[in-house]
Parts: structure tokens; sequence; C-alpha cells
């Protein structure tokens, strides 16, 4: 499920900005989600797996603030850049305390925000997933959907190779269930997480040598899981 548009999260509680912001984007090229509250931000940065995430400071419900620390906490490193209607160097501060990548001032630039935005997501553009994959005795063989363990095929279904594919394009970060059910799924319900949970379990009794005390698919607690092969 690659889409080649970056993808985008927007939380901005003022319409006209969020809409402004929206326009602009899209015509750039952009796949753009919005939210306009901080609750809101936060569940959508979890299940929709943004590739960056504007997030304005005064919010309702949940500052831009409390957002960022949610996510970082979870071990979601996704680039934020803050938007701040002040300048104050505290206030600024703060942010890039939280763990913001960067923060822009209202009122700002379109251009320059685009100009930002396009060279934070260059710095952190997602590995591509190479065609061959070797971990643990393991070789995973994209393009044609086969495998072996230790020299003996492997059979894995084309699930199976999903998962293991974003898995790869991820490795060593915290992903979120939510975001496997929308990415590998291509669902978004929170109901369905144990549907994750089960195939996950599956799959380590392939390829795992203790699949009880996993060394390469871990369970982050209350997050989702991290690839390390
Ligand atoms: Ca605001």
């Amino acid at each position: 499920m690659d889409n080649e548009s970056p993808k985008l999260l927007i939380v901005e509680d003022e319409p006209e900005m969020a809409l402004g912001l929206r326009d602009n984007f899209e015509f750039e090229g952009y796949t753009v989600s919005t939210a306009a509250d901080g609750e809101e931000g936060l569940r959508k940065a979890l299940a929709e797996g943004p590739d960056l995430i504007l997030l304005d400071i005064m919010l309702p419900k949940m500052s831009g603030l409390d957002v960022c620390r949610a996510l970082r906490r979870r071990g979601v490193a996704t680039p934020i850049l803050m938007l701040t209607a002040r300048t104050q160097e505290q206030n600024v501060v703060e942010g890039l305390e939280t763990g913001a990548d960067d923060y822009i001032a209202k009122p700002f630039s379109i251009r320059e925000l685009v100009a930002r935005v396009r060279a934070h997501l260059r710095r952190s553009a997602p590995t591509p997933c190479p065609d061959e994959y070797e971990f643990g005795g393991i070789h995973l063989d994209f393009r044609n959907y086969q495998a072996t363990r230790g020299g003996e095929p492997l059979l894995l279904s084309p699930r199976e190779f999903e998962l293991l594919r974003f898995f790869v394009r991820h490795r060593g970060e915290v992903v979120t269930r939510e975001q496997l059910l929308e990415q590998v799924w291509d669902i978004t319900s929170r109901i369905m997480t144990r549907t994750v949970d089960n195939h996950i379990a599956k799959l380590r009794q392939k390829v795992e040598d203790e699949p009880s005390d996993p060394r390469w698919i871990v369970t982050v607690h209350r997050s989702g899981y991290k690839f390390l092969g």
C-alpha cells in the first residue's frame, strides 16, 4: 500500500487556516488529512501513520505540546513541525523539548512552510523495501513471494509477506497496531487490532526460534511492534 504522494496530517483548529493549508499542500501533490483538535490529531497520527505532522500548539481538548509528547512517548518518530502563533522563546523551546523537529511562527509564508516540509521529508525519507531481505537465517524474496528458512522453503501467506515488507521498510521503528491495520489490511477500526496480534503470533511461529520470547518482531508495551531484523 505504498502511496506515491507524501501523507501530511494537519492539526489546526482554525477552519480557515486548516483549509488554506490543505489546499496549498494538495496543490503541491500531498495527500492531506486534517484534525481540528488535539485528541483527534493524536488519534489520526497513530492510525494513519502520516509522513509528517503540522501541529498547531493552541488546540482544543489537548495542546499541540501534549500531542507531541504523547507521540514521542509511544516511540513515534514522524517529523513534527509546530505551528505557533506566539514567537515567545519559551513556547519554541518547550515545543522542541517535547520532541518537535521544527517550528514556524504565524503568520508565515506558505512558500517557506512548503520548503521546510519538503526539507524534513527528504531527511526522513523511508527506507525503500529491497527486493530481497535476510534476517536470522530467513531469506525473503518479495518479488516472487518466496521465502526460505535455513535453506528450507518457508510457507508464508501473502498477508504475512505484506506484514514483513512493512516491517522491513520500518525496521527499528515502533509501528502501532492501528498503522498495521491501515497499511497492511487497509482497515481503520479499533476493534480489529486483535487481528493484528493474531497474525503477528502466527508469523512469529514461522520466523522466530522462540516465538514466546521473540527476537525479531518484538512487542512495544502499549504501542505496537518493532522489527529488529
Ligand atoms: Ca489554534
